[in-house]
């Protein structure tokens, strides 16, 4: 495929004229020549916004079948755009092609649960309260509540996941998934993947007839043209990844607009890893092994990376910080996504080095000439210094991590109290540590989306019972999560029909069940 650095704005191709930029490798350091992406302004917005709007009413009304159909067929056309694809994303991001390919298969996967959720028809939530004329002292009349989809949605991919969380990652899925238009803003850290992606769902609309609006990409600086597109009144909902700054001026636009809507924002996290006395007695040697893999899998840019480790302080405690202080010393610098996360990373690292009462534990290979290249880097603290900090706790995107040592089961429940929200929390436990975790898990399930036992928290599965999600700041809205299949519910809100002729309402909630759904009838599920 030849990239034009245009933006998709419906079924039209359209080149910015309110500034420019080409795409960068961080890997080299330099500029990709070709081509040169054009920036849109108000005009493109307000296009893609009225396309989406008129698109929205002819798009939720297609049969499940035809919107399931069209999910997969984006998913076909991102595998036919082959290695290409892959190619361009590593140039654009440094991530190596093994985890690009493996990235493209949890892309297409997901857009295939979500072609099966919509087919299933079960996120309709379909309920049924007949009518009881003769009920005394009133008749009750017949309430029917079925989902439908909020509006278009903006979404702003994010940079560590180029493919699965960006043009057709988990935010659009989803939203398309729930019968909403979508307008994506690209991520400047990989322009040309975003337009490869975004032909990629052109080409579904057009094959499989959709109204054209059902899909934008646009191009330009989020301050300006993702800001405009916030504030647009057309939009109803907003997806986003990456930074908390980001995150909470795309939820201050949106709570600014004369209708506020929702802005689902996934930001930042450290992912505490809680190494509870037996099993760390057990196992102190393979528990240092693994926590650094896992910090160190895809250079530590991950929203679930381990950037914080808890135990009580003892001698397997000591062991656990020598063998992870060994296992990551070895550990290679691997470039970063961008120059700019390159250098914040470099700035978060040195200033948890320069804190009172932080220690070193070891570096991991350094960087060379090798450009925007992360050194691991791994620190000690205690329990009291931690809890004293401002911003220990703070998320450093990368591969850093901090150990605290606690004194004891209280200082551990302080420290955890302490935490902000997190999209995970991990425990690693043994049978004996059986009673310390049940004083641990009320704490945890305050703090965190998802709890996980004897793991390490990087590798989110895309599945029905997944929550990627968890309280501020993990994100700007914990009722939800953003990966795997209950997703979708972001975008969706109930609507009550009381008493419609049944040939006026939703097929859903059809007397016949034409959908063959699974629905709740007077509080019982049946598929009648
Ligand atoms: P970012 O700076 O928050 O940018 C994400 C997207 O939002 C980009 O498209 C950006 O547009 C847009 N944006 C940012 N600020 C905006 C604003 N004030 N108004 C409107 N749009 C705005 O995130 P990033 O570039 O991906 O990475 C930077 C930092 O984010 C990292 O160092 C890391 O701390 C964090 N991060 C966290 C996660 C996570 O999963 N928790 C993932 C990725 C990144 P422009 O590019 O045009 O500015």
């Amino acid at each position: 495929m030849t990239l034009t650095g245009e933006m998709l704005i419906g079924a039209a191709c359209v080149r910015g004229a309110h500034g420019s930029q080409r795409a960068f490798n961080p890997g080299t350091n330099a500029e990709i020549a070709e081509p040169c992406f054009g920036f849109g302004g108000g005009a493109e917005v307000e296009r893609a916004a009225a396309l989406a709007a008129a698109a929205f009413d002819p798009y939720r009304a297609l049969p499940l079948r035809r919107r399931a159909a069209f999910l997969e067929a984006i998913a076909d056309n991102i595998l036919a755009l082959g290695d290409s694809l892959l190619e361009r994303a590593q140039a654009e991001t440094g991530l190596p092609l093994a985890r690009l390919a493996g990235e493209r298969g949890r892309t297409v996967g997901q857009l295939r649960l979500f072609a099966d959720v919509v087919r299933d028809g079960h996120f309709l939530h379909a309920t049924i309260d007949t009518a009881q004329p003769r009920r005394q002292p009133a008749a009750r009349a017949d309430l029917r509540l079925t989902k439908m989809p909020l509006g278009p949605v903006a979404v702003f991919g994010a940079s560590n996941f180029p493919l699965a969380f960006s043009v057709a990652g988990g935010d659009t899925a989803s939203a398309l998934a729930a019968g909403a238009p979508v307008i994506v803003k690209a991520h400047s850290a990989h322009l040309g993947t975003s337009e490869m992606v975004g032909r990629a769902i052109q080409q579904a609309v057009r094959d499989q007839d959709l109204p054209e609006g059902v899909f934008s990409l646009l191009i330009g600086a989020g301050r300006t043209l993702g800001e405009t597109l916030v504030a647009h009144p057309a939009v109803k909902a907003v997806g986003f990844t990456g930074s908390r700054q980001g995150g909470l001026a795309l939820v201050a636009i949106a709570n600014r607009r004369p209708e506020p809507i929702p802005v689902y924002a996934e930001m930042s996290s450290i992912n505490p890893l809680f190494l509870l006395p037996a099993a760390l007695a057990r196992r102190a040697d393979s528990l240092g092994q693994g926590f650094v893999d896992s910090l160190t899998m895809g250079a530590g840019q991950f929203c679930t990376n381990p950037g914080l480790v808890l135990a009580i302080d003892g001698p397997d405690l000591q062991r656990f910080v020598q063998a992870a202080g060994e296992a990551l010393a070895k550990k290679g610098a691997q470039t970063m996504l961008t120059s700019g996360i390159h250098s914040a990373f470099g700035s978060g690292r040195e200033k948890i080095a320069a804190t009172p009462g932080v220690q070193q534990v070891a570096r991991g290979l350094a960087a060379g000439d090798q450009p925007n290249a992360a050194q691991a880097v791994l620190f000690v603290t205690d329990g009291q210094t931690l809890l004293k900090s401002a911003d220990l706790d703070s998320e450093v995107f990368g591969p850093a991590s901090l150990i605290v040592r606690v004194r004891d089961m209280d200082e551990l429940l302080a420290v955890a109290e302490h935490l902000e929200g997190q999209l995970t929390a991990t425990l690693q436990l043994d049978d004996g540590d059986h009673a310390l975790a049940r004083r641990l898990l009320p704490v945890l399930e305050r703090k965190a989306g998802r709890i996980l036992a004897n793991g390490f928290p990087t590798g989110v599965e895309v599945s029905h019972a997944m929550v990627h999600g968890g309280p501020f700041p993990a994100t700007s809205n914990a009722m939800f999560t953003s990966v795997g299949a209950a997703a979708i519910d972001r975008f969706l809100r109930p609507v009550c029909y009381q008493d419609l002729p049944d040939a006026l309402l939703p097929e859903a909630l059809q007397q016949r069940n034409p959908l063959d759904l699974w629905r709740m009838t007077d509080g019982v599920p049946d598929r009648k």
